[in-house]
């Protein structure tokens, strides 16, 4: 079997095992630390937004609780994406809310704001809209956020594909009243498995790390006034991340690499377009995708077939929520009737692989494979 080429696998560099041998040597094998604290400060200073973060054990634990920080609790309607990996909108149900879903529009396939005005017409009573940035492109977080604010809606940005990714230089993350993270093992960088929540009020980190210890009340015995998780992150997940964090900007670097040599060997097959990005953004360039126009006979499962005979890791586009079966019975908003923008973007896209520790005879070899099917 020839070697596995990845979509996107851990990078490691060297300084993550110093962070956890330091954590050894002190004993520090627990949740809390001062590798815990200094990443939390280390990962507030690169987002440059005057914002505090709380470092947690999941970024799907961190909008958990994020959901609850912005008040959502049972029966209340949740404006989400519809085009996005699942771990945006379960949380919503954590907590007993329903997940409505909001159609993508074609510039960043992600969340339309047209279609979020009509969402928010309909379900005036919305307790919090959450948006994600898909595959690591900002979605056009200006206007969401200000649609939201304009209405008194508490914004939470799902930035768990996006970290480094910025809009008119701002990174993601900070758009919103609530950002999080994730560092779970495929994303731009990883923990292992990890969290992060965001925040320019530290009153609102300050309760998210509250809640993710168990929310036990400052006293001597254990006092509990409200329920708790058991969400933190641990100081040796966090020495991981201290290390990898060092490493983003390259990481970045590598991921913007492989997109624009897709995007140039792509450029004269018409039928083939990357993911797209605003003009004024500058995406993380986490996964490099393309869509297929659906007039052309190659269809996007042929070409991961041809990919897994050659051991070679690729990814369909994620399933829109509005056709998950477990939510059949939730509504979905669309700027326009008719085809949905997310549902076009999953039957005609696929996602590359986008490993940064790619070999340029491993990107020819994915490129040939692609052409192949275009000559
Ligand atoms: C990975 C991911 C999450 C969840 O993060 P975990 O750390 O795996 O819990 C949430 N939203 C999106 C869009 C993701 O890609």
């Amino acid at each position: 079997m020839s070697k596995r080429i990845y979509l996107s696998s851990p990078t490691m560099h060297g300084e993550e095992l110093e962070f956890i041998h330091e954590a050894f040597d002190t004993n520090w094998v627990a949740p809390l630390g001062p590798n815990v604290t200094a990443f939390e400060q280390e990962f507030a200073a690169y987002l440059q937004g005057n914002v505090h973060a709380a470092a947690l054990s999941a970024g799907s634990g961190a909008i958990h609780l994020a959901m609850i920080l912005s008040g959502v609790g049972r029966d209340d309607i949740v404006i989400g994406s519809d085009l996005t990996f699942a771990a945006t909108v379960n949380p919503i149900t954590y907590v007993g809310a329903k997940p409505v879903f909001v159609d993508s529009e074609t510039q960043t396939w992600n969340m339309d704001p047209e279609a979020l005005k009509k969402a928010l017409d309909k379900y005036p009573q919305a307790k919090a809209v959450i948006c994600a940035n898909l595959y690591g492109t900002p979605a056009k977080l200006d206007e969401l956020s200000a649609i939201c604010k304009e209405r008194g809606i508490p914004f939470i940005e799902d930035a768990a594909e996006s970290l480094g990714a910025t809009l008119h230089g701002k990174q993601t993350g900070l758009f919103g009243e609530i950002g999080i993270f994730s560092f779970n093992g495929n994303k731009i960088i990883t923990t292992s498995g990890g969290g992060m929540l965001v925040a320019a009020d530290e009153a609102v980190t300050k309760k998210a790390t509250f809640l993710a210890t168990q929310a036990r009340e400052p006293a001597r015995h254990y006092e509990h006034k409200e329920i708790g998780f058991n969400y933190r992150m641990s100081n040796v997940v966090a020495g991981i991340g201290r290390g990898q964090l060092l490493h983003l900007a390259e990481h970045i670097d590598a991921k913007r690499r492989i997109y624009m040599h897709y995007k140039e060997a792509f450029s004269d097959i018409p039928a083939i377009t990357m993911n797209p990005y605003a003009p004024d953004s500058e995406p993380n360039f986490w996964l490099s995708c393309i869509t297929i126009d659906p007039a052309c006979d190659v269809k996007p499962l042929d070409i991961m077939e041809a990919f897994d005979k050659e051991n070679i890791e690729s990814r369909p586009i994620w399933k829109p929520m509005h056709l998950q079966p477990v939510y059949a019975a939730n509504d979905f908003i669309q700027a326009k009737s008719g085809e949905s923008v997310s549902e076009r973007i999953f039957n005609t896209g696929l996602c590359l692989p986008s490993d940064i520790k790619n070999t340029p005879e491993d990107m020819e070899q994915i490129i040939g494979i692609v052409r192949s099917f275009f000559s």
